[in-house]
């Protein structure tokens, strides 16, 4: 039996393991390694690691966790959690190897899917970003395109008019904004396509044009798109998780879920960023230690 199972070895999962494993703790951090950054470059505004790629963020932090002789980081995919009589957990891998724990820290971020234009894939980290925070000053000043096929397109619009004013909104052959929002697009001197997008052209992930059904192209540096959030995992309907109205893991500031022993940290929680996700992976280590201490302390 183990104290602390990490599932997902993001910012959030290697922040929680390093500090449950400096309160000493047996933890195990176990990752399948298909982080939702891995397609970017450069990843940005994280204190003192600005411009890190995210291979190079990665094994920062794993060789952090492996001072640690009680952390373990192995590879591998959890395939179903059972929570047991003792309120401890038995974790079964796609491998087929059971782990017995008292702690689990849900770490495993989330899994997006890109506007339907085909090709997108080779500009999406490179040229097309999802995340003004993130890739906003990379791209400032520039012409610039948002691709949005969801309803979350009028807020990007409006932040990302904090980088550029020369923005065109593409919606893909879909109807995004209703007339009123049309209306402040038009205020904002924002253009709307509703065309379908034929094609992107480019070269090496740099996009230099978007071409449409319509028969126009629209010349453009770059730009973003909106993506549909989703959670890769069942362990919400297995271990009967609270979710908000969004879809995402419910926890108090301390990671905690309504499952005791259960933790939650990262975009398992909503959509984040590096810093928030690795200060929420530190929380939920917080958290386990201080009720395993109080735990232990009241049993005498
Ligand atoms: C294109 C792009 C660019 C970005 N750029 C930036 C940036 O510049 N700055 C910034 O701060 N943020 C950036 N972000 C956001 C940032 O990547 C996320 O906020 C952060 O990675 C979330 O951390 P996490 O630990 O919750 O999840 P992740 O980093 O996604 O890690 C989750 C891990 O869990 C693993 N996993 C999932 N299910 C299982 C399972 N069942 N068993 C085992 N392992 C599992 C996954 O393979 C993955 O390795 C970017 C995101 C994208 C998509």
């Amino acid at each position: 039996m183990i104290d602390v199972l990490v599932i997902g070895g993001g910012p959030a999962g290697m922040g929680a393991a390093l500090v449950a494993g400096r309160g000493r703790m047996e933890v195990v951090l176990i990752d399948d390694e298909k982080p939702r950054n891995a397609v970017t470059q450069e990843s940005h505004a994280f204190l003192t690691r600005d411009g890190i790629t995210p291979e190079d963020f990665r094994l920062a932090g794993r060789s952090d966790l492996l001072k640690y002789p009680n952390i373990s980081v192995k590879p591998g995919r959890v395939k179903s959690i059972e929570r047991k009589e003792d309120e401890t957990f038995e974790v079964t891998t796609d491998a087929g190897e059971f782990i017995r724990t008292k702690n689990i820290v849900l770490a495993t971020g989330l899994s997006e899917t890109l506007p339907k234009v085909e090709d997108i894939e080779k500009y999406y980290g490179r040229s097309l970003f999802s995340c003004p925070f993130c890739d906003g000053w990379e791209m400032k000043e520039q012409p610039l395109v948002l691709i949005a096929e969801t309803s979350q397109a009028l807020h990007v619009v409006q932040l990302l008019t904090n980088w550029t004013d020369d923005l065109v909104v593409a919606t893909n052959g879909l109807v995004v904004f209703d007339s009123e929002q049309k209306a402040l697009l038009e205020r904002n001197n924002i253009r709307l396509i509703e065309d379908t997008i034929r094609e992107l052209k480019g070269s090496d992930g740099q996009l230099e044009s978007v071409h449409f059904e319509g028969g126009e192209i629209l010349e453009r540096t770059g730009g973003f798109i909106t993506t549909e959030l989703k959670h890769p995992m069942p362990f919400i309907e297995q271990l009967d998780l609270e979710v908000s109205e969004a879809g995402f893991v419910v926890t108090n500031m301390m990671g905690q879920t309504n499952i005791p022993g259960i933790y939650a940290a990262g975009e398992i929680t909503g959509p984040s960023q590096l810093i928030v996700s690795a200060s929420q992976g530190h929380m939920a280590g917080i958290g386990i230690i201080a009720q395993a201490s109080q735990a232990n302390f009241n049993r005498i």
